[in-house]
């Protein structure tokens, strides 16, 4: 399996476009040993050709022109233009599968709307949310074959359809105990609560290399550090350093635990939380423009890194064990 990092910074993006920390400005006027980062976004594929994504951000329709496995590349003849398809439209995304429904997660689903089949997995609860609860989304539903929406139930495992191939990725939903968006009123009485926030594992059917993909992690209790331990490659919030990183910061703001975010630092945060992971390569994605260890000349960064983590920039890829040339026998 193949998995693309095309943006690892989460809402906003670095630098924020109304933000002037240090960090912002640094990277702004280049004074600062960091790169500028566009909004969480992952692809993969076991195939090559057909790529699932994995949320779908406002930074999309430029995360895809960066990527040429993205790029459209129609098979299709005059001849079979002229029965109804066009010979000029294609797209390798096969799919995208939603772990909640934050503007962050779901904006990118509005730049996909000329018309090509899109396939959406979300949780029933988030369905509802965009496409009931939001009248812009009659944009991806106006011919019949537009858009195809696939409930998922959170602990039900399931696979990401391919047209006609044979190798699939399974995918294994984890419910996290977070919260709906904060644009959700309170009037949501068909949400349910545990499909607010997904975690995901993906594993290709051609066997080995397990991806989990957890990019909103409110808490991570014992059964989580076990999951996360069977698989080869973590992607996991590293949205705050602190939690009381944006405190102070502005009016309104909240910390990152009641934004529902595992700081890093901390008794309880990420790096003494997972620290005896064995298994998976460990990647912090989604990471606040307000977050230190952006800085790689930072203390927090040489911690982060002493404690076995990178920090994901746009443009990383990795190769989980990838399918072994078939025996002649
Ligand atoms: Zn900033």
């Amino acid at each position: 399996m193949r998995v693309k990092v095309l943006g690892s910074a989460a809402g906003g993006g670095f630098p924020q476009w109304n933000c002037a920390c240090r960090n912002c400005k640094g990277v702004r006027e280049r004074t600062l040993n960091a790169s500028a980062r566009s909004q969480c976004q992952i692809a993969i594929s076991s195939d090559d050709k057909d790529w699932f994504l994995l949320n779908a951000s406002p930074d999309l329709r430029t995360q895809i022109e960066s990527t040429p496995e993205l790029h459209s590349r129609p098979e299709v003849g005059p001849a079979e233009s002229t029965a109804g398809r066009n010979a000029f439209r294609h797209s390798p995304i096969a799919g995208v599968v939603l772990t909640g429904g934050d503007l962050d997660q779901v904006l990118g689903l509005f730049l996909l709307r000329e018309l090509e089949p899109i396939h959406v997995y979300s949780t029933a609860s988030v369905r509802r949310l965009l496409r009931d609860h939001n009248i812009l989304f009659n944009m991806l539903s106006r011919q019949p074959w537009q858009s195809m929406w696939t409930d998922i139930v959170p602990s039900e495992s399931f696979r990401l359809a391919t047209p006609g191939s044979s190798p699939y990725i399974g995918c294994q939903p984890v419910a996290l105990s977070g919260s709906f968006p904060a644009y959700v009123d309170g009037k949501g009485t068909d949400l349910k609560g545990e499909e607010a926030i997904l975690g995901l594992v993906f594993e290709s059917s051609h066997g080995g290399g397990r991806l989990a993909y957890f990019p909103t992690v409110p808490a991570v209790g014992d059964q989580l550090l076990e999951l996360f331990d069977s698989c080869d490659l973590l992607l996991f919030d590293g949205t705050f350093w602190a939690d009381d990183e944006l405190l102070g910061l502005n009016r309104g703001f909240r910390s990152a635990s009641e934004m529902g975010h595992l700081p890093m630092s901390g008794l309880a945060g990420s790096l003494n939380r997972l620290a005896k992971l064995g298994r998976p390569r460990k990647i912090f994605v989604h990471i606040n423009n307000t977050n230190p260890v952006l800085d790689k000349d930072s203390v927090q960064y040489r911690q982060v890194s002493e404690a076995g983590w990178e920090v994901a920039e746009d443009g990383w890829e990795f190769r989980l064990q990838y399918p072994k040339p078939a025996r002649a026998s």
